[in-house]
């Protein structure tokens, strides 16, 4: 093995990640005194949370009535039953004042003419139990996710957080079932760093690279849910990924939900507003699945737009050029770039993309990383949280409700420092750690930097992103998912033939390309497993051989196991089906009516 160079810290708390997540917690952690180090593998302010552009969801009722009971309703109805309603009633009322903190922080957001926070209509939130869209969207123009992220790194600095930036973390450091820290290495320098920890956050973000288009940054691989796999660790609901209905055609890049939420409206080779007709309440705004399904069905009919009927027009032009400018000024120029159109005078060509994943690490309402035991299937496991998209909590169930990530991320990262707050001590000291406590890493790292075979990552990754997109898509089915499942196993042995020729240590892409590959490859397989044993119809989760959704066997969590041969293994645990407090009753099952 190469002589690695090891440099050794010890913090009270490591969190991994420098996203809206990651960033709310590495705050809430310093804030409270914990001498803390965030690790990220791109400067801060460019995680994916930077991209984020409609707005986050909190019922202040600044524009009209709102509470967070409708906020809660819409969300678990959102949800499709699959999400804890003990978590999202924490989530729902929380937001509340988690965005007023985010005001008092600094947050930039776009004002009413009274100087209140601007909210606007979201797909899926609405007044009274579903009666009619309500305005619960704060938004900072549609830039949202970059005034949140910005304000939250300026805080973490002003309370002297620690930041490792262009680190990479590898894998945890688990001894006797408890995480004790986390192994990265600092890729400028090639030098590897292990950090000792009374509590490791995991707050990598999404894998939506797994799939070949989607709306999500490259950097977006799934690190973290692989470190936590490669820990022995159950991944939740993985099965479970979300189309938005408008990624530009051809680019991927997205279109905000919030361009509906103003007034947009999609039509089909008719010119048809078809939206009304699969959903006469909410229309252009129902929940993402929905709107996705219903785009692709038009396609299939025969009623796409374009020379191949393969895509569909969003309508913005009538909305005149003075909103555009005011209110939706980034995906105006996204259009005009990565579409050729002007918005303020013709329709944008858009698709359903992929843009969230709903599954992640298992955790509690509290942040905590759950490993179900046979007694306990909310055991914890000490050492360990997760956050954000890289955790599953879960406030999205089947489904998330736009607006309701960037709540998540902010909610949940303040939920685990406040949870610190309890149950570690500053300063405590630590034990040595095993000799060892890095072999697992670095013979990872070793094998992958000196893989010899002949396929390259980019040719590995193209595989699987190509098999994800054709065969676990909007639609799914038996056939399909398997021969899919089938094909994604062959690729992934296909691993053992990699080859990285980039030897060095120093800003080597090619190495940090492959350990990214990696660990895509373990949400890829747990995803379309997940998918092809789910034999019902849920939220994202649209299987045509079962289209109905099915409570009495199916209303439960998956939980995947992946081995380092790359078998997955299923098993599920129940939803939480009560609430956190009595102020609120459970939201029973019901049929979803649009
Ligand atoms: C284009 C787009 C628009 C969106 N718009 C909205 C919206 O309007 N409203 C809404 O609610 N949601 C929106 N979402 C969803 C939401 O923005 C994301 O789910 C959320 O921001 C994820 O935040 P995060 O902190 O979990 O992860 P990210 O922001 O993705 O951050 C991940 C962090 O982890 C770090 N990291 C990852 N792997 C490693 C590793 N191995 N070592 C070290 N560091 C690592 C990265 O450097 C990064 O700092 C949008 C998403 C996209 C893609």
């Amino acid at each position: 093995m190469a002589a690695f160079t090891i440099v050794d810290h010890e913090y009270d708390v490591v969190v991994v990640g420098a996203g809206g997540a990651g960033l709310r917690a590495t705050f809430g952690m310093v804030q409270q005194g914990f001498k803390t180090a965030c690790i990220t593998k791109v400067f801060p302010t460019r995680s994916h949370t930077v991209a984020a552009q409609g707005g986050v969801a909190a019922s202040l009722g600044n524009i009209g009535e709102d509470n967070w009971q409708w906020h809660m309703y819409d969300t678990v109805k959102g949800s499709d039953w699959l999400g804890d309603q003990d978590a999202i009633e924490y989530m729902c009322r929380e937001a509340v004042p988690a965005i007023r903190e985010l005001e008092h922080s600094g947050v930039p957001f776009s004002r009413t003419p009274e100087g209140k926070i601007y909210q606007r209509p979201f797909g899926g939130h609405m007044r009274n139990f579903g009666e009619a869209p309500v305005q619960r969207a704060c938004a900072a123009a549609d830039r949202t996710g970059h005034a949140i992220l910005h304000t939250l790194y300026q805080q973490s600095l002003k309370y002297k957080a620690e930041f490792f930036i262009e680190f990479f973390a590898i894998d945890l450091i688990m001894e006797d079932g408890v995480c004790r820290g986390v192994v990265a290495i600092d890729m400028a320098t090639g030098t590897i760093h292990r950090y000792k920890a009374h509590m490791v956050v995991i707050a990598t973000g999404g894998y939506g690279r797994a799939y070949f288009s989607c709306t999500s940054a490259h950097t977006c691989t799934g690190d973290g849910n692989a470190m936590a796999a490669r820990a022995g660790l159950p991944l939740q609901d993985m099965e479970f990924v979300q189309f938005h209905p408008t990624g530009v055609y051809g680019a991927g890049v997205l279109i905000t939900e919030g361009s509906r939420g103003e007034g947009g409206y999609l039509t089909n080779s008719n010119g048809e507003r078809f939206m009304e007709r699969y959903a006469p309440t909410a229309k252009d705004l129902a929940s993402r699945d929905v709107v996705s399904r219903s785009m692709t069905l038009e396609i299939r009919e025969g009623r796409g737009v374009g020379p191949e009927k393969d895509h569909i027009f969003l309508h913005l032009e009538h909305l005149g050029a003075e909103v555009l400018h005011q209110r939706l000024p980034g995906i105006t120029e996204s259009a005009r770039v990565f579409a050729g159109v002007d918005a303020t005078k013709a329709p944008i060509p858009v698709l359903p993309t992929v843009h969230y994943n709903m599954g992640g690490i298992p955790t509690n309402y509290m942040a905590e990383v759950i490993r179900p035991t046979k007694d306990n299937p909310d055991a914890t496991i000490p050492g360990l949280m997760a956050i954000g998209e890289a955790a599953s909590v879960s406030v999205h169930g089947a489904n998330r409700l736009g607006a309701n990530s960037l709540l998540d991320i902010v909610v949940f990262g303040r939920a685990a420092a406040l949870r610190c707050k309890d149950i570690i001590k500053k300063g405590a000291p630590h034990k040595p750690l095993a000799k060892d406590a890095a072999d697992l890493a670095l013979s990872r790292l070793e094998r992958i930097r000196t893989a010899n075979g002949s396929q390259t990552t980019a040719m590995i990754r193209k595989q699987m992103q190509r098999t994800m997109q054709n065969d676990a898509a909007v639609f799914r089915a038996s056939k399909t998912l398997k021969e899919g499942m089938d094909k994604m196993k062959e690729i992934a042995a296909t691993l053992s033939d990699l080859k990285v020729s980039d030897r060095s240590l120093i800003f080597n892409t090619d190495l940090i390309e492959a350990l990214e590959l990696e660990n895509l490859m373990a949400c890829a397989l747990t995803t379309i497993t997940g998918a092809e044993a789910r034999h019902e119809s849920r939220g994202g989760h649209a299987h045509e051989d079962f289209p109905n959704r099915d409570d009495d066997n199916w209303m439960k969590h998956t939980l995947a196991w992946v081995d380092d041969k790359w078998n997955v293994k299923l098993d599920y645990r129940p939803v939480h089906a009560y609430t956190l407090t009595n102020e609120v009753q459970y939201i029973k099952p019901k049929a979803r009516v649009y």
